[in-house]
């Protein structure tokens, strides 16, 4: 029941509409008994964002796109990992101290351990926000990464921040990777056709990795999975950093099924 100790968390974005974090949140809450409620905001500006968490003292907030980077000079503290990333996708509220986390990284690499990385070579296609996240998360397994992206100079900058390779996107085919891991965009809804790893390079002995979760089967997850790859959708990584910041903001580990079940059937 909401009353008047419900604790307020809610996600900040733009657009924010979409955002399946008020469900899968709002579910954890109420299976782990915890009196809180999740909220999605659409705001304008990081600074104002912010400071709607100081004024309405919001206990935690979870940070999607465009504010990932410009939210983190509002806050008063950096996790160190989130700095070495330049990205900050959760904020906790410790007493009034505005503490920010990024959950995205060891997100995207949980589900690739049982793989193996260390030594293997590692194809990240594109070189936004959750590319950094990924690269910084492949970089620490030591894995031997390669970055390709469309615009040339934001894929060699992120290569020389991991220590990586950069190879430009015609030359994608030419990739000796052993797991290919999609960061862009590109095959979301409603541009399901699109793909963006080229077809006739993915090899049955690869790993296919998608942080597209929207469609949960990408065209690039479909075509490795005609061809005997291993797969991972998006929703593995998505549920994987929701569960962080749950723990990160109430101490309390959910029911990542439960989150999991409850995305799938929203
Ligand atoms: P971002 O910072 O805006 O970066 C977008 C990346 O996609 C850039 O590398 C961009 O290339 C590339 N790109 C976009 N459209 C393209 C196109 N038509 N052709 C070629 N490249 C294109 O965005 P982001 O925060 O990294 O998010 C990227 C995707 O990851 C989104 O779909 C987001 O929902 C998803 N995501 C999923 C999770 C999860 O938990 N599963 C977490 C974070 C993000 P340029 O550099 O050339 O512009």
């Amino acid at each position: 029941m909401i009353d008047a100790g419900t604790r307020l968390y809610c996600v900040f974005g733009n657009p924010a509409r979409h955002s399946k974090g008020p469900v899968i949140h709002n579910a954890a809450f109420k299976d782990k008994g915890v009196n809180a409620v999740y909220l999605a905001f659409e705001v304008q500006d990081a600074a104002g964002a912010v400071q709607s968490v100081r004024t309405l003292d919001i206990q935690g907030a979870s940070v999607t796109i465009p504010f990932k980077e410009s939210i983190m000079e509002h806050l008063d503290w950096i996790d160190p990992a989130a700095s070495a990333i330049g990205a900050v996708n959760t904020i906790v509220n410790k007493g009034g101290v505005l503490k920010g986390y990024n959950t995205d990284c060891q997100a995207a690499v949980a589900p690739l351990i049982p793989f193996g990385i260390s030594g293997k070579t590692v194809c990240i296609v594109g070189a936004g926000g959750a590319a950094r996240a990924v690269a910084h998360g492949i970089a620490a397994q030591n894995g031997d990464i390669i970055i390709t992206n469309r615009t040339e100079q934001k894929g060699r900058a992120l290569a020389e921040a991991v220590g990586a390779r950069f190879i430009p996107g015609n030359k994608m085919a030419d990739i000796p990777a052993d797991v290919v891991i999609n960061t862009t965009s590109i095959g979301m809804t409603p541009d399901v056709d699109q793909i963006s790893f080229p077809p006739e390079a993915i090899r049955s002995e690869m790993v296919v990795m998608d942080v597209v979760y929207t469609p949960l089967k990408t065209r690039l997850l479909r075509t490795a999975e005609q061809k005997g790859c291993t797969t991972i959708d998006g929703l593995s990584m998505f549920i994987a950093q929701a569960a962080a910041q749950f723990e990160l903001w109430t101490g309390i580990i959910p029911d990542v099924d439960l989150m999991r079940n409850i995305v799938i059937k929203n």
